[in-house]
């Protein structure tokens, strides 16, 4: 591994500028994907890091009036294992629970699943220069394209491998950013992921020296149930191939509202605006969730190795429809 500085800031503001006064420099959470990066030399590993670990109150999960706020520190395994999350935010608490391993959801935090790379076989190559690494090609296109999108592609194919970042998306929440100077915004989620047309460098709207710090995501509102499936290869643990993250609001079984997320089929998490307009005024039942799931894959272009998720994502949102009706659905 190339040799970094290692920093330990004690507060954001040390952070921020420990991260502004380098011109290659990067934050380590858990350092899951970060020092698998640094170890294959992917991407011009950073010569400074600086540990997020060190700063404290990070890792919290509050009650405030506008919702849950959760650090960006906060681990997996306690989104996972919080009784709160998982009544009223169940697809939070499933989302988390599927991650990787049980050793990675204990070292792995909310902040660093949401800002991991992109997964693509040639990406994560130390060998190809791919057209996100600077080059250009997308080797994906014609080459081993099994994992990579069918949604929102071009001209780089990666797939978004987040488990949280659908599920927190269907709840609409919102992510904190704070900058080097010391200014905060805060924007929905669903606008802190670019598509690689808008930029084929980033994943995020995040410049050099950001930090997420906070997740708030807002009261559910009564009524409101949401749901997270998931499909992966290996069953033990693996990233999705496909995943859904419902969340409905029903009024005597009449859907008020609806969001429909998809992971690991698009380079960012996938709102499926289509599903959510076949659900919105409709009683929930066998035949508007089939609609709904036909309707989440609109506009998907297959490569020539991953059609098969066109149906797999069908199954999984219609699925997660009719559970998040209440409608029990068999196990996967
Ligand atoms: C074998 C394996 C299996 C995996 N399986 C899954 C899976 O099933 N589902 C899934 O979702 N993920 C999976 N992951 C990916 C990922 O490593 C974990 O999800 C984990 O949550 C990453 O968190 P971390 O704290 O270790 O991040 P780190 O590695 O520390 O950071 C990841 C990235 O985020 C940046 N970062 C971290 N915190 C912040 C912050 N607050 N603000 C701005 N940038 C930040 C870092 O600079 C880095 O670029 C897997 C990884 C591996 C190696």
């Amino acid at each position: 591994m190339k040799d970094f500085e290692y920093l330990h800031p004690h507060t954001i503001g040390q952070a921020r500028q420990l991260l502004a006064s380098s011109k290659n420099a990067e934050p380590i959470a858990g350092g899951i994907d970060l020092l698998g990066m640094m170890k294959d030399y992917i991407d011009e590993p950073p010569d400074r890091v600086v540990n997020l670990k060190s700063i404290p109150g990070l890792n919290r999960i509050r009650q405030e009036k506008d919702g849950l706020h959760l650090g960006p520190m906060v681990l997996l395994v306690d989104l996972e294992e919080d009784k709160n999350l998982q009544q009223k935010y169940t697809a939070v608490s499933q989302a988390a629970a599927s991650v990787g391993s049980v050793q990675m959801r204990n070292q792995g935090t909310l902040g660093g699943n949401l800002c991991q790379r992109p997964r693509c076989w040639y990406f994560r190559s130390p060998v190809h220069h791919c057209l996100k690494k600077g080059g250009t090609t997308c080797f994906a296109m014609a080459g081993e394209n099994k994992y990579n999108c069918i949604l929102g592609g071009g001209p780089s194919f990666i797939v978004h491998p987040s488990d949280l970042a659908p599920a927190l998306m269907a709840l609409n929440a919102k992510v904190t950013i704070t900058g080097p100077n010391n200014k905060s915004r805060t924007i929905p989620l669903e606008e802190f992921y670019i598509l690689p047309r808008v930029d084929p460098h980033k994943e995020t709207v995040l410049k050099p020296g950001e930090l997420v710090t906070n997740v708030i995501v807002p009261p559910a509102p009564a009524g409101s149930r949401s749901i997270y499936l998931k499909f992966k290869e290996k069953p033990s643990m693996d990233f999705a191939l496909s995943a859904a993250a419902v969340n409905l609001t029903l009024a005597n079984g009449v859907c008020k509202d609806a969001r429909v997320v998809l992971g690991g089929v698009a380079p960012i998490p996938w709102r499926a605006k289509a599903a959510e307009a076949a659900l919105k005024g409709k009683t929930i039942n066998e035949a508007v969730a089939q609609a709904a799931a036909v309707a989440s894959t609109q506009g998907a272009v297959p490569m020539a190795q991953n059609a098969y998720k066109v149906p797999l994502t069908q199954t999984l949102v219609k699925r997660a429809v009719l559970a998040s009706a209440g409608i029990p659905q068999p196990a996967l």
